[in-house]
């Protein structure tokens, strides 16, 4: 076999004893490529020829580790649904390593579906077609938005079987990650006690993340700043597209601020705050409204991990992360604004306005909730609108009247925009405002009923015909053309209401 081209380097496993075990992916008896990333490997400097052809399929499938690669699990803990579980860990992961990409950032290239691990308490450490598919599918929509994500960089079908409620085909997606290191990482060692390997990790995260804080005081409670920054921003986009993460569990929220584990996520559909879609959450735990709350309460958790880094005096390590925590609805909260400004086409953002702007957010999101209408449509038209034409916008509401009052209000918050910026005319301005709204609100997002669809087709039939067509349309989610037109329909309601998501085990 043609030897692997691939350099990988070990910082984690080298810098942190004791984080992890060195560990091999289980080879896959007959591996197919299913799905490679060319434009990612392009931007992690690979050998995209080479990874393209049979080297690259027997290392996306776990039978040939590079040479001097160190492969590892890696270890960490995590509130599931609101209990900790103290032992969790890459069960049916292997981090092969971290390549420096184009930017110059180190990023983990990590297989996931590669067999059993110490970790695996009782899973078969396996993955299916469908839910390393839908990975595929949610993270580069994710990317394309905008929103900071692991990405996908391969899915190779193993040729086994894997066992769920029925048999499926197992595959391993091959996962580039900013770094793998969760909440759960640094709530594993501290509810060990083990302050010295708190810190140690403390100062390789900030090593890697935030690396003007190296060395400097204060730098663990900047850290916890840091962190709370890019969740904030993260979440805020998450609501501002209408993902719904489905599990936010601590091991599943990153310290680089990207989306990880997409397992039953989904994206809402008419919109609800309350809308849960995952099959694991009765309680609605993890509804779409929920998302900003659990955020911070996964943030909690993490200040308390970190509290023994921030002072010896624990009153004082405590009022110094709390304060932290007390900022978070406000960071969220400007960033959401900033957000829904982009996309209600406004670009004037001074602090006066702030209460009347999220007022005039709040009173669309309640118009679009009493109506029951599809949240993305709603706001693309409301790009039509911006350019004159509301008529496909009314189209929406069974009422088409419903949205008067608030397009009145909104149209006069446009129009004292457009006399603060001495505007050239008129039409040049709505035309301006309209453009700018569709390249913030998507046109085509990964619609339920189509995921499901290019899944099945994929993993029952092997027809990957419909998944690269439905990825083609991710991949441009601001254009809209006849082409696409079928990935940006609503599923129609009762669809809807019957969806339940799993967790891709
Ligand atoms: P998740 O809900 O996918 O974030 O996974 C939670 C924990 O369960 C992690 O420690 C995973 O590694 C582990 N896990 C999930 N699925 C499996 C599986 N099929 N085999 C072994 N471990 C698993
Ligand atoms: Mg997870």
């Amino acid at each position: 076999m043609a030897a692997v081209p691939l350099t990988l380097d070990n910082s984690y496993a080298r810098d942190l004893e004791g984080f992890s075990v060195p560990w091999r992916p289980e080879a896959a008896p007959s591996p197919k490529s299913l799905f490679f990333n060319a434009p990612l490997a392009e931007e992690l400097c690979l050998d995209v020829a080479a990874l393209s052809g049979e080297a690259g399929t027997a290392l996306f499938a776990g039978n040939a580790v590079p040479e001097g690669a160190e492969p590892i699990a890696q270890v960490y803990a995590g509130h599931q649904f609101g209990g900790f579980s103290p032992q969790l860990g890459d069960g049916r992961a292997v981090l092969l390593g971290e390549v420096i990409d184009r930017a110059g950032q180190r990023r983990d290239i990590a297989l996931k579906g590669s067999g059993r691990t110490p970790y695996s308490r009782g899973g078969d450490g396996k993955a299916a077609v469908g839910p390393m598919l839908r990975e595929v599918l949610i993270g580069e929509a994710m990317h394309a938005l905008g929103i900071p994500t692991t990405r996908a960089l391969a899915v190779v079908a193993t040729g086994q079987p894997v066992l769920r409620e029925t048999v499926l085909p197992g595959a391993v997606l091959t996962r580039v990650a900013a770094s793998h290191i969760r909440v759960g990482t640094f709530q594993f060692f501290a509810a060990r006690g083990d302050t010295a390997r708190v810190r140690q990790l403390a100062e390789y995260t900030i090593a890697r993340h935030d690396p003007d804080l190296v060395g400097a005081p204060g730098r663990f409670l900047g850290l916890l700043e840091r962190v709370a920054e890019r969740q904030a921003k993260l979440i805020a986009q998450w609501m501002n597209v209408g993902f719904i993460h489905g599990v936010m569990n601590t091991d599943n929220m990153t310290i680089s601020g990207e989306t990880i584990d997409y397992g039953p996520c989904a994206f809402v559909e008419a919109y609800d705050p309350k809308a849960v879609f995952s099959s694991i959450d009765s309680q609605g735990r993890y509804a779409f409204g929920n998302q900003p709350g659990i955020a911070r309460w996964n943030l909690a958790r993490l200040a308390e991990s970190l509290l023994p880094l921030f002072d010896g005096d624990e009153d004082e390590a405590m009022s110094q992360a709390m304060g932290v925590i007390y900022t978070f609805p406000a960071l969220y909260a400007r960033h959401l604004l900033h957000g829904q400004r982009a996309k209600l086409g406004l670009r004037t953002a001074e602090a006066a306005d702030d209460a009347a702007d999220a007022a005039l957010a709040d009173d669309w999101l309640a118009l679009l909730h009493a109506g029951r209408v599809d949240f993305t449509l709603a706001w693309w038209r409301l790009a039509d609108a911006a350019a004159g034409d509301d008529t496909l916008l009314r189209s929406l509401f069974v009422d088409a009247g419903a949205p008067d009052a608030w397009l009145a209000r909104w149209r006069e918050r446009c129009v004292r925009e457009d006399e603060g910026a001495s505007s050239s005319g008129e039409a040049t301005a709505a035309a301006t405002r309209a453009a700018r709204m569709r390249r913030v609100s998507p046109w085509v997002i990964p619609r339920n009923h189509r995921v499901e669809e290019a899944l099945t087709a994929a993993s029952d039939d092997e027809d990957l015909g419909p998944f690269d067509r439905l990825l083609e349309a991710l991949r441009r989610p601001y254009d809209e053309n006849a082409d696409n037109a079928r990935y940006a329909e609503p599923a129609p309601a009762d669809v809807t209401a019957c969806y339940r998501t799993f967790c891709g085990t």
